[in-house]
């Protein structure tokens, strides 16, 4: 089986672009791109990428797609037929359409809630324009074989969502249940890297689809400065600083222009191979249910 290797990129579009700069640039530690002949959006980096985030001056203000990379051209012709196998249609996008990602290859699809989807390979890597931190950061982001980060995504159907992430050859499923019966609260997640998951889903629903957008330092001082930088800023933090049980990430959960939340976070785990799950975080997190 084919299997996606790292959630790669997103797209979000958002409707407030000055403030997203500023928020990107002076709170989360991105660094800000613009392409000539491009005003309708700006690239953000956190490695050598080209980018990893994509802000389209839509008005969403919400998820528009989330790229996953396949190892490279043989992978992505069989992930065309192992799509197919299981009923899933795609459309695989014109290289207009891949140039504008700055990919390779890229195809098109939907996840069974109607989050826009793309798989890709070849992104292009900036080797000669190393990262440049949008403000002074401890240390740098987490990417590399793990990808940009993790999601939460909202699935009506969770089941469904499950098959269809399974069909891009990821793997995972309950790792927190709250409540006991048909009506417990199950929070799925799902890995295709060394990140302890890539994307999730089951809390409660929001008008939204994007719950949050995790980012991963390899500082924890970059955790608490950034918990400075929010409080300063007087941006609203969703969630207090504490650790997952799942991942064992120590984080915090803070307001985007956008509405949706961004987890920073430190000191993730790997994916457990076998399946086990948590009904309660390590510590902290206040503010989560
Ligand atoms: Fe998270």
């Amino acid at each position: 089986m084919v299997q996606v290797t790292e959630l790669g990129y997103f797209g979000i579009g958002v409707s407030d672009l000055a403030a997203w700069k500023q928020f990107a640039r002076e709170i989360l530690g991105l660094q800000v791109v613009e392409e000539a002949g491009e005003t309708d959006r700006v690239y953000l980096r956190m490695d050598y990428w080209h980018h990893r985030f994509v802000l389209h001056a839509s008005g969403d203000d919400d998820v528009a797609y989330v790229g996953f990379r396949v190892a490279g051209a043989d992978e992505f012709g069989e992930m065309q037929k192992q799509l197919a196998n299981a009923g899933i249609s795609y459309r695989v996008g014109s290289l207009e359409e891949a140039e504008e990602r700055r990919v390779l290859e890229l195809m098109k699809l939907a996840d069974p809630d109607g989050n826009a989807i793309e798989i890709f390979h070849g992104p292009l890597i900036r080797a000669n324009q190393p990262f440049h931190p949008g403000r002074g950061m401890h240390g740098k982001f987490i990417t590399g074989d793990g990808g940009c980060g993790h999601c939460i995504l909202r699935q009506p159907d969770p089941e469904a969502a499950l098959r269809f992430y399974q069909a891009l050859g990821m793997r995972g499923g309950v790792e927190y249940k709250f409540g006991k019966g048909p009506k417990a609260l199950l929070l799925r997640f799902v890995h295709c890297s060394p990140r302890d998951h890539s994307v999730a889903w089951g809390v409660p629903a929001s008008d939204k689809r994007l719950n949050h957008i995790m980012l991963e330092v390899d500082n924890l001082d970059d955790v608490g400065l950034t918990h400075d930088l929010v409080r300063k800023a007087k941006i609203p933090i969703a969630i207090e600083l504490g650790k997952h049980a799942n991942d064992q990430m120590f984080s915090f959960y803070f307001k985007t222009p956008s509405g949706f939340n961004i987890e920073y976070g430190f000191g993730g785990r790997a994916a457990t191979y076998q399946s086990e799950y948590y009904d309660a975080d390590v510590y902290g997190h206040q503010g989560l249910f």
